[in-house]
């Protein structure tokens, strides 16, 4: 170990530290590599409603590596989010997402999907965000609404004046936001009744443990029951077994998404879904 002096005590410099650093700046280089050489693709994880129905889907990011394969973005948003980078993949994000939205107008079956896209904290506060997403929709016209926006509750909360602001803007246009994660933020809920929402996605780990730990079928039912209270659509992530929907049916949960129902997949597995489906196939 090397020492060096800093100010009055010593700074000890751990080798380790140094080479989860250069990983990290490493990580940044290919990334921003992979979004120049097309290696970034969304994936597509279908959302139901009560009666099994495919209403929509989340376009969820993937890094389709040349060596180590199909990455899922928990190994590399966090990097970017640390520069403007994760700015740069939110517009590729926003605008696949768009491109996709506007095939699916062309198609009987895909044309009432709504599909939903994440949007990190970072990007939602960049000065350009408002315009961009603005001018990536306008291709979609009055169809705009089919976009939805997940954030997070402490993306809103950091500066929930700045935030509603922006979503009213974005509001304007049809467009309409999802509170993601949601039940994992903050405690004070006065601010949901601020924001222009459309709906709250209840947080997988409250759905891990329905009918197995009681405080969580608590938390779900009043989750559920505010949601109604407050005109907002109620969906659940991370739906797992058939006895997690049950109950959530019976709470009064109005739209679904897990891998009991389906994982996330690319575009063309999502067509061949959506054609079995409609051909009469109960998935
Ligand atoms: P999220 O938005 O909360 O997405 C839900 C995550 O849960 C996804 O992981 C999804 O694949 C996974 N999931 C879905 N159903 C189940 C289930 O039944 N069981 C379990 N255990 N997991 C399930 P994924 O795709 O790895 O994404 C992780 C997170 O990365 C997302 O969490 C989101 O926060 C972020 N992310 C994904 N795509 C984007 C993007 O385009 N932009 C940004 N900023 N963040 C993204
Ligand atoms: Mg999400
Ligand atoms: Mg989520
Ligand atoms: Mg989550």
């Amino acid at each position: 170990q090397v020492k060096a002096r800093r100010g009055n005590g010593l700074c000890f410099f751990d080798p380790q530290m140094q080479t989860a650093i250069s990983d990290r700046a490493q990580l940044e280089v290919d990334l921003k590599n992979a979004l120049r050489q097309s290696e970034l693709v969304l994936y597509y994880q279908p959302q139901f409603a009560q009666d099994s129905t495919m209403v929509g889907a989340e376009a969820l990011l993937r890094w389709q590596h040349p060596e180590r394969g199909l990455v899922p973005p928990g190994a590399f948003i966090a990097a970017a989010e640390e520069s403007d980078l994760i700015v740069h993949i939110g517009t590729w994000v926003l605008q696949t997402a768009c491109a996709q939205l506007l095939l699916w107008q062309s198609d009987p079956l895909c044309e009432r999907l709504q599909l939903s896209v994440n949007v990190s904290a970072r990007q939602f506060r960049h000065p350009g965000f408002v315009d961009l997403v603005l001018e990536t929709v306008a291709c979609l016209g009055s169809r705009a609404h089919l976009l939805t926006l997940e954030l997070t509750e402490s993306l809103v909360l950091d500066n929930v004046e700045e935030a509603v602001a922006r979503m009213h803007q974005l509001r304007a246009r049809g467009i309409r936001f999802s509170v993601d994660d949601f039940g994992t933020g903050y405690s004070s809920l006065a601010y949901l009744t601020k924001l222009p929402l459309h709906q709250l996605k209840i947080d997988q780990s409250f759905v891990r443990n329905l009918g197995v730990r009681p405080t969580d079928d608590v938390i779900v039912q009043t989750i559920i029951g505010m949601a109604g209270n407050l005109e907002l659509e109620v969906i659940a992530e991370g739906v797992e077994t058939s006895e997690q929907r049950a109950l959530l049916l019976e709470y009064g949960c109005g739209y679904f998404q897990g891998y009991l129902l389906a994982r996330p997949m690319p575009v063309e597995a999502l067509y061949a879904l959506l054609a079995q489906r409609t051909g009469g196939i109960e998935a």
